[in-house]
């Protein structure tokens, strides 16, 4: 069983996903993550080229360990949850997400865990090209000022030292980039429910969306029945 969430950076999809996850008593799985950590290893490697970097991809080995509460990411052994959230990660992640074998790799990880358990998901390309089977779909969006807003408080909260305009445009050209690439790029699926958040609180916004969960027979019950067959 699975709950995708797609939509453009910063639209607050793995915060939701998150709480939601807590309130349902189910996984979260941040595929923006996979992607962070897949570029991470790249720019370690000292940013090798196309296809010397897919054949690195066989040398690389990730867990995630999740709950309601964390998603808690590692490569080849090592913990890189924290680091992976760098500026300069932000700034190259786009372009090693649109190599299709880096997305083939991350995909048949994400295929392989949701196996494993009930999870709900964010990214990009969930509802529209890895799981076109989810059982409930969410398109979030926001404006472009309200995203980069607030993710300009939550990194400035964590102590990064960005501007207003460097996280704006960030955003702006990763969103360029994610919907532009030939291989899965960010879309809105046809059987998505929208959210859009501008000028919502987040609690008016999960309690939207943790009331479709719920009479989407997302009840402990289905869940645990699931879990036992
Ligand atoms: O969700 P987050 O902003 O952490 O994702 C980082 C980047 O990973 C995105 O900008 C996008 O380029 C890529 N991504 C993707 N497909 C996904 C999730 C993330 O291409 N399903």
């Amino acid at each position: 069983m699975i709950i995708v969430i797609d939509g453009p950076a910063g639209s607050g999809k793995s915060s939701t996903a998150k709480e939601l996850a807590r309130r349902h008593g189910i996984r979260f799985l941040d595929s923006g993550a996979l992607y962070r950590a897949v570029t991470l290893r790249w720019l370690e490697k000292g940013r090798p080229g196309r296809e010397e970097f897919i054949e690195l991809l066989t040398d690389i080995d990730i867990r995630t360990e999740a709950d309601a509460e964390n998603f808690r990411i590692f490569i080849n052994g090592g913990e890189v949850t924290e680091k992976i959230r760098s500026g300069e990660i932000a700034q190259h992640v786009s372009r090693v997400a649109a190599v299709p074998e880096v997305r083939e790799f991350i995909n048949r990880y994400m295929r392989d865990l949701v196996k494993t358990g009930v999870y709900i998901a964010d990214g990009r390309d969930l509802g529209s090209a890895v799981f076109p089977d989810a059982d409930l779909k969410f398109y979030m969006d926001a404006s472009l000022d309200e995203r980069a807003g607030r993710r300009y408080k939550e990194m400035r909260e964590k102590g990064q030292n960005v501007t207003l305009d460097e996280v704006r445009d960030n955003l702006a050209s990763r969103d360029e980039m994610d919907r532009n690439r030939a291989a899965d790029p960010l879309k809105q699926p046809e059987d998505a429910l929208v959210i859009d958040t501008t000028g919502k609180s987040f609690d008016e916004q999960i309690n939207e969306m943790s009331e479709i969960i719920q009479k989407n027979s997302f009840s402990k019950t289905a869940i645990t029945k699931h879990l036992k067959s």
